[in-house]
């Protein structure tokens, strides 16, 4: 089969990627003030929702934002603490026990 190439102004020998700008969801937040580029988040995320920057020593790029998973995983391995979790509403809503005042999750 022949391979065909999308036409582009370099000739078609490059691939780009793009953040999914319009996708509303952040699964995570980079302090990038304080990322060291190091990638031990975008190793462990098994859904590649983070992938490495392609400048090197700078943020990952948070790329699939739809397929997370929401273990952070990715924040327990990070050295720098700089990654933070914005759970979706719907994981952020408490109930309280009225008679015991206890406060649970689903
Ligand atoms: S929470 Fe899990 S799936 Fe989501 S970005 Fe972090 S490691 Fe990847
Ligand atoms: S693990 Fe932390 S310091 Fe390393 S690239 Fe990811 S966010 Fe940056």
């Amino acid at each position: 089969m022949k391979e065909e190439k999308a036409k582009t102004s370099d000739g078609g020998n490059k691939c780009y990627a793009f953040p999914n700008k319009p996708t509303p969801s952040m699964p995570v937040v980079i302090d990038e003030t304080r990322c060291t580029g190091c990638n031990k988040c975008v190793t462990i995320c098994t859904t590649d929702v983070l992938v490495a920057n392609p400048e090197k020593g700078k943020p990952p790029i948070v790329m699939y934002p739809e397929e997370c998973w929401y273990a952070a995983c990715c924040v327990g391995e990070c050295p720098e603490g700089c990654l933070t979790m914005r759970h979706p509403l719907m994981m952020r809503v408490h109930f309280k026990n009225k008679e015991t005042g206890e406060i649970k999750r689903t």
